[in-house]
């Protein structure tokens, strides 16, 4: 029996559960920072609502949360859309992304996290904006090129495509710590590519990289945007 199927059956709101759990998760970021001596304003919390409902985002802008990450298209564009009426949101489309998907999620994201090639920024060059979309370049830290990200070799090519794209704001590096590894070591590969690519793009300092399992890691490598979704929302429904 799962922790959120035993307090429905003894009657006690789950939002107080989803309350607590989003407190601890913030405790212990503002405590990393305080141990690394670190600002937690220079961090961004972004709630992964994927497999969720948008009543449980509504419940998350209700204890103040304004920052949401999605995977899954449609399912962010129908969750962002069912969510219009709140001001002061933003959507961050944190998986990777089919080049025939890219227009119709630039619609609604405010910030792509896994722009992995070139035919991805392509696809993207001639949506229409008031403002430049914000991305991160998604850095594969592994071999195996189906987990996402860019090879590190191909990194600095990309980084110039994105540049040379005026629709697109070059904010950083993302990345995924590979299963089974020091996630440590993981993100200080990502940092030290970090402090490459701000040779070429002085403003793309942002780090985004922790999630549940890992984010203390991540912010001792100087982590500015964590994506933490079980460690708050709980235990994702099981996909359909
Ligand atoms: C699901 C997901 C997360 C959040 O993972 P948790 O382990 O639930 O914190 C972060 N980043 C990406 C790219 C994801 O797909």
């Amino acid at each position: 029996m799962s922790h959120d199927g035993e307090a429905a059956r003894l009657g006690e709101p789950a939002a107080t559960e989803l309350a607590e759990r989003l407190a601890r998760v913030r405790v212990e970021i503002e405590e990393s920072c305080r141990d690394l001596g670190r600002d937690p304003n220079g961090v961004e919390l972004i709630i992964v609502t994927k497999f969720h409902p948008a009543a449980l985002v509504r419940e998350l802008v209700a204890l103040g949360e304004r920052s949401f990450g999605e995977s899954r298209h449609p399912e962010s564009r129908d969750k962002a859309a069912a969510l219009a009426d709140v001001d002061g949101l933003t959507w961050h489309f944190v998986g990777q992304i089919q080049t025939k998907k890219a227009r119709q999620i630039a619609r609604y994201a405010d910030c792509l996290h896994a722009i992995d090639r070139q035919e991805l920024v392509d696809a993207l060059r001639s949506i229409e904006r008031t403002e430049p979309l914000d991305v991160f370049v998604q850095v594969n830290l592994t071999d195996d090129p189906a987990r996402g990200g860019v090879a590190e070799g191909q990194l600095d090519a990309l980084v110039e495509h994105v540049l040379e794209t005026p629709t697109m704001r070059l904010r950083g590096l993302m990345a995924i710590a590979p299963l089974g590894a020091e996630p440590e070591a993981a993100f200080a590969r990502v940092r030290e590519a970090s402090e490459h690519v701000q040779t070429i793009a002085p403003d793309a300092s942002a780090l985004s990289m922790g999630m549940s399992g890992d984010f203390r890691s991540a912010l001792s490598q100087g982590a500015t945007h964590l994506r933490i979704g079980a460690a708050i929302t709980g235990k994702r429904p099981v996909a359909t």
